[in-house]
Parts: structure tokens; C-alpha cells; sequence
């Protein structure tokens, strides 16, 4: 059993991004914990801690072991940075050093052998999901610990871009712009084939209701994809892909491996006392499994592949 740290700026994005490789992580009999820098609010009291109750629920399908947030608000995606909400600080005017270090004792606490962060414009340029890329590159280096970035692939966003825009899925996105999202074919290292886990990840992506029911610039994309029947759902949101910095090839996690048994190298002044800080509020202990003992022993001859971009 490894354990991975799964990184994220807002709720859902856990889903979004990785929830198929969640899924077939946790289903594999490894514990993943999912990290969130914000509670995916703007506005104080925004929606009085809903999105990180959906967190919760949809850490709990994907069959993650828990969810914490890192303790910042979110930053919005418009042109304004606004202010502070009183007493929590927006994750893009977060000091990278302080939260990273926030996470990399996270990381030691909990062995972490994998992080899985974002790349670096953070998929489309959301200034937390940029943060997301700082801060993660940042910790596992004070850590040590390995890191894996979430991406897509330029080339597709390319391609159905205009489509998105034309089906108004997508809203204030620019195709120009949407044409430099993600990274090229050539730098991703993973590909993570997660089509047997689409139905954990739909449910996943279903527990956030915020969104499905919202008016912001993916709603739309958001209840499409809930709604959509299964095999159209696999084909959408049936591969997760990664870059890993260094274009290093080896599996996500090799099958058999187990979290180190040490901390890892993180040096004691760089280990927040998590246990009293506040900030970082477990906000999901051990879920109820979503899968049945019979259902994971079903899947785990299932081989994942993680195979080199050409
Ligand atoms: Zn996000």
C-alpha cells in the first residue's frame, strides 16, 4: 500500500482532474488523500461550507482514506483580486514558502510517497490552480517526495475547444487563449486509463452540487456530463493525463508498493504542527468505503496503463 497525496485548488477539481485515477488508486488498496487549498468560496459564508461537504461526499465515492483543506479561500477566475474575506486569506495572495510548507508537513506526517499536483499554468490559468503548481512543486521539494503533474493535452483542448465554446459547455473562455491551455502531447508522461472507474467518477462529479446547479462558466459542462449516459461519460472523462517534471516514465505507482516506512526528509523547522494548526482542518476521516470487497476484487486485476507519450 503507497500512499499519494492528491493537490487541488477547489472542490471538484479532484474529480475533474483526477478522479478516475483516485478511484483505481483507492480500489488498488492504496490510501490517497485529497488536499484542498480552498474551500472554493469567494464571498464569506459564499455557500456556509456546502463545497466542502461535497468534497467530502465525493472523497467518499472515489474511496479516498480522507480530504483536508489547506486552509485558504477561493481567489476567483475574473481580472479583480479582491480582497481578503476576513480571517482566511485567498490562495493566490498565499505566501508560497508558508503553504508550502503547510503541505510538505502534511506529506511527512503522512509518508506520502506520491504527490500529484498541477502543471504549471495549472491547466487554464486559474491563479489558484497556478498556486497549486508553486506550492506543490515547492513542498515536494522540501519533502522529497515525488510529484506528478495533472494535465490535458493541448492538442485536444485544441480540437474541441470550438466546439465547447459553440455548445456554450464553456463560457468566458477565449479559444485563442483555450488554444494554450494544458501541455503539449510531448511533455505528458501518463496516461491514465480510467474508463472502468467512470461510473465512481460521474457519482463523484455529481456530489458537487454547487457546481451542477450553478450559473458559473462550467455549469453548463458540469450538468452535461452528469446527466450524460455512461458509455458517453467514458469516452469524455475516460482518460486522466500526467507530467511528471524531468519526463521521468515509470508507473504512477508500482504495483506492490508500499509507503515508506521513515518520514521523509523534511527538515523539522519546515514541519508545521499540524495537529494544532488550525488551518488545516481534516474535514473527512476514513470515508464509508464506496466499493464492496467483492467489487474491489473484481477490479484489481484491472492493469492500468501508464505508458510513455510518444
Ligand atoms: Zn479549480
Amino acid at each position: 500500500m503507497a500512499t499519494i497525496v492528491a493537490f487541488h485548488a477547489h472542490p471538484d477539481d479532484e474529480v475533474l482532474l483526477t478522479g478516475g485515477t483516485i478511484a483505481w488508486l483507492a480500489a488498488e488498496g492504496h490510501r490517497v488523500i485529497i488536499v484542498v487549498a480552498t474551500n472554493g468560496e469567494i464571498w464569506p459564508d459564499q455557500h456556509r461550507g456546502q463545497r466542502l461537504d461535497e468534497l467530502r461526499a465525493s472523497a467518499a465515492i472515489l474511496g479516498a482514506y480522507k480530504a483536508v483543506h489547506l486552509g485558504y479561500a477561493d481567489s476567483g477566475a475574473g481580472p479583480v483580486l479582491f480582497e481578503d474575506p476576513p480571517g482566511i486569506t485567498r490562495f493566490a495572495r498565499a505566501d508560497v514558502e508558508e503553504a508550502a510548507r503547510k503541505l510538505a508537513g502534511l506529506l511527512a506526517d503522512e509518508h506520502a510517497d506520491l504527490l500529484l499536483s498541477y502543471d504549471p499554468q495549472g491547466g487554464y490559468g486559474h491563479p489558484d490552480h497556478v498556486q497549486v503548481h508553486q506550492v506543490g512543486a515547492q513542498a515536494a521539494r522540501l519533502a522529497g517526495v515525488r510529484v506528478v503533474e495533472a494535465t490535458v493535452p493541448r492538442e485536444l483542448i485544441a480540437r474541441f475547444g470550438r466546439l465547447l465554446l459553440m455548445l456554450r459547455l464553456v463560457t468566458r473562455h477565449r479559444l485563442d487563449r483555450m488554444r494554450g491551455y494544458g501541455m503539449p502531447q510531448s511533455a505528458i508522461t501518463h496516461r491514465v486509463d480510467v474508463r472502468r472507474y467512470a461510473a465512481q467518477k460521474r457519482a463523484g462529479l455529481a456530489a458537487h452540487k454547487t457546481d451542477v446547479f450553478s450559473r458559473g462558466r462550467t455549469a453548463r459542462l458540469f450538468r452535461a456530463l452528469v446527466r450524460s449516459p455512461l458509455p458517453m461519460f467514458r469516452i469524455a472523462c475516460g482518460t486522466e493525463w500526467f507530467a511528471e517534471p524531468g519526463g521521468r516514465t515509470g508507473e504512477l505507482v508500482a504495483r506492490g508498493q508500499t509507503t515508506r516506512a521513515s518520514p521523509t526528509g523534511i527538515s523539522a523547522q519546515h514541519q508545521p504542527p499540524l495537529t494544532n494548526n488550525p488551518q488545516v482542518s481534516a474535514i473527512c476521516q476514513p470515508p464509508t468505503p464506496y466499493l464492496g470487497p467483492s467489487q474491489v476484487k473484481a477490479r484489481s486485476s484491472w492493469v492500468s496503463v501508464n505508458v510513455a507519450a510518444r
